[in-house]
């Protein structure tokens, strides 16, 4: 938090300041009336304290006052004021240094998740990743904004207070402070005990939200399978936990201010009790005994609010621990990139995979020992049962993350020799579920160059298809996307993936099973305007469909087992027995039968 607070420092310093002399100038406003009634209306400047013959003084003498009883009324206004500043002041600057606090740490956050290490990421649950970013970072500046200086204010009050009373009237003074650590003590350890409570309702509320969302997120399947009744019963439960675990708190604060209450009371009775005492047997006089009732009323609750604070403060420790993790996490590094002499663009595509291996988790290898060659220009298709490991090669290519043995080369340079930059400008990738901002079309094409004109967009979008769709919306390329905009189907989102791929112009282009939501006839189309391009880049398809293999220069077919089974053109693979043959030969059975299905069907529209 200190590193944190770097810039801020004087700021908070200054907004402590000032809550003590906020404090100390408070409790001057109870010794003016105080020191009228004992010097002035009793007549007793011998028997008062200094403070109160000084301010009489200060007020022009006793005769003055006593002629112009209005005169104390200036000083006590011009003390409210000046403490109001101060309080002005503490809040203001306390608030301010607090929020930059806070602003720095969602920064960094930011800043270390946007580099953060993939596999670091994949360890990550989203939802926790979210209240880290959130709340977490609410208690940290809580904690400064207001639990620092409250517990402060409370230290302040004390130490100001005390030796004023103690000066004042030792006798009152111990009347007047007594009960404080039994109040504070009491206020820590009960609220220490409950902590739990406070945890557990937390949950409870995690998992209504986390309830909500998933409902709303999959409202579809959920009415689709006309399953409303089955999820409202299933949310009640956590619904009425979560009220059981408020109502329980809400028990537990009830008899916390019940007691804290009591004590208090008992607190100003013993100094009412002590003081008509004392009053009565004349040894203190009215005013004394007016300024320790004021005193108490005044520290009381700063006081019995420190020790419920104090016994939170571990819930602020937990949240900065929790924003720490995040902050001590790996991020991708490019070590092995040469800093200085960076290798230039270029518009090199051929891609070697060199005896690489690859496992997820140390016991599941997903990759083993792939060899594989891709030409300048070449396009070429990886085919394989799901979960082989054809988007994994894919994504060492870019690398979200690095071989375990072996290497990956593009345009004759080791990956890991480039800066990953550089590397993601020259292999783009279209994925199969890709994902779009919730900004406008044009914004998310742009994605990919944000330098493009007009003409370089729509070139792209034309060849993937896309741009007419696009035109039909009312606010064409303007149009919103996501939750506030329109709603694109599955293909549409997919053409406009691979526009923002072609826009990019790289040296590779990778279709990872990105055209299975559109239909054959546009995927057709999309195919012969990247063909079109061949020699601009090297293409690398993976696909399931038959008529997007067929397309390829070469085709490369795994094995369930992460293991190249072949290489070779369409008609070399199927020239002979293996995965690809029985591949072919199931979807060409496929289509025969549905077709077959489909012919006879009488009023059928085409
Ligand atoms: P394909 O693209 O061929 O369908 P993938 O490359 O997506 O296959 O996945 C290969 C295997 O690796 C699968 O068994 C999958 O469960 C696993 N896998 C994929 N991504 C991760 C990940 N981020 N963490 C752990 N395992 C993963």
């Amino acid at each position: 938090m200190w590193d944190l607070m770097a810039g801020d420092r004087l700021r908070y310093g200054a907004a402590l300041g000032a809550l003590l002399v906020a404090a100390a100038l408070l409790y001057l406003v109870p010794l003016v009336p105080q020191a009228v009634m004992d010097v002035v209306f009793l007549n007793q400047p011998e028997r008062s304290s200094a403070t109160s013959r000084a301010v009489i003084e200060l007020l022009g003498g006793p005769d003055a006052v006593t002629d112009q009883p209005w005169r104390p009324i200036p000083l006590i206004a011009v003390i409210a004021l000046a403490a109001g500043a101060c309080t002005y002041v503490r809040q203001r600057w306390s608030a301010i240094a607090s929020q930059n606090v806070a602003k720095r740490i969602r920064d960094r956050l930011q800043d270390r998740i946007q580099r953060l290490d993939m596999r670091a990421y994949d360890g990550l649950d989203r939802g926790d990743l979210l209240q880290r970013c959130t709340s977490d970072v609410d208690t940290a500046q809580t904690f400064l904004s207001m639990q620092v200086v409250e517990v402060g204010r409370a230290i302040v009050m004390l130490a100001v207070a005390i030796p004023l009373m103690f000066a004042l009237d030792h006798r009152m003074g111990v009347a007047a402070v007594w009960l404080l650590p039994l109040i504070v003590g009491f206020s820590f350890f009960y609220f220490r005990r409950v902590r739990a409570m406070f945890r557990e309702k937390d949950e409870a509320e995690g998992r209504l939200t986390a309830a909500v969302t998933d409902n709303l997120v999959g409202i579809r399947v959920v009415r689709a399978f006309n399953r409303q009744s089955f999820e409202i019963e299933r949310f009640r439960p956590r619904n009425d936990e979560h009220r059981r675990l408020d109502a329980a708190l809400y028990r537990v604060f009830a008899s916390f201010w019940a007691t804290s209450d009591l004590l208090c009371f008992m607190q100003q009775a013993s100094v009412v009790m002590v003081g008509a005492w004392l009053l009565a047997t004349d040894r203190i006089l009215v005013g004394e005994f007016y300024f320790f009732f004021a005193a108490v009323g005044l520290y009381l609750w700063p006081v019995r609010m420190a020790g419920r604070i104090v016994a939170e403060f571990g819930k602020a420790t937990v949240a900065i621990d929790r924003i720490e993790e995040i902050l001590a996490l790996p991020i991708e590094s490019d070590d092995d990139a040469p800093t200085d002499a960076a290798p230039t663009a270029s518009s090199d595509g051929s891609i070697v995979f060199r005896g690489v291996s690859f496992a997820y988790t140390a016991d599941t290898p997903v990759l083993r020992e792939i060899d594989l060659a891709i030409a300048d220009g070449e396009a070429v298709a990886i085919v394989g049962p799901s979960g082989c490991g054809k988007s994994t090669l894919v994504q060492l290519l870019l690398r979200f993350h690095d071989p375990d043995a072996g290497s990956i080369e593009l345009g004759g340079i080791d990956v890991r020799r480039l800066p990953r930059r550089t590397l993601r400008t020259r292999v783009a990738t279209v994925l199969q579920q890709p994902f779009l901002f919730s900004r406008s079309i044009r914004e998310n094409i742009l994605l990919a160059d944000p330098g493009a004109d007009r003409g370089s967009i729509e070139i792209a979008t034309n060849e993937a298809c896309i741009h007419e769709s696009i035109m039909r919306f009312d606010a064409g390329y303007e149009t919103m996307v996501g939750e506030r905009g329109v709603t694109l189907s599955g293909g549409q989102r997919q053409r406009i993936a691979i526009a923002q791929a072609l826009l990019q112009d790289p040296a590779v282009l990778v279709l990872d099973d990105a055209l299975s939501a559109v239909d054959t006839g546009t995927e057709r189309t999309i195919l012969e305007a990247i063909r079109s391009r061949r020699g601009r880049h090297t293409t690398l398809v993976i696909a399931h469909r038959l008529s997007t293999l067929q397309e390829a220069d070469r085709i490369v077919v795994m094995t369930a087992d992460g293991r190249i089974d072949a290489i070779g053109t369409h008609p070399e693979l199927l020239g002979r027995p293996g995965l690809y043959r029985r591949l072919w030969d199931i979807q060409r059975d496929l289509e025969s039968e549905s077709s077959a299905s489909e012919e006879p069907a009488p009023g059928a529209t085409p």
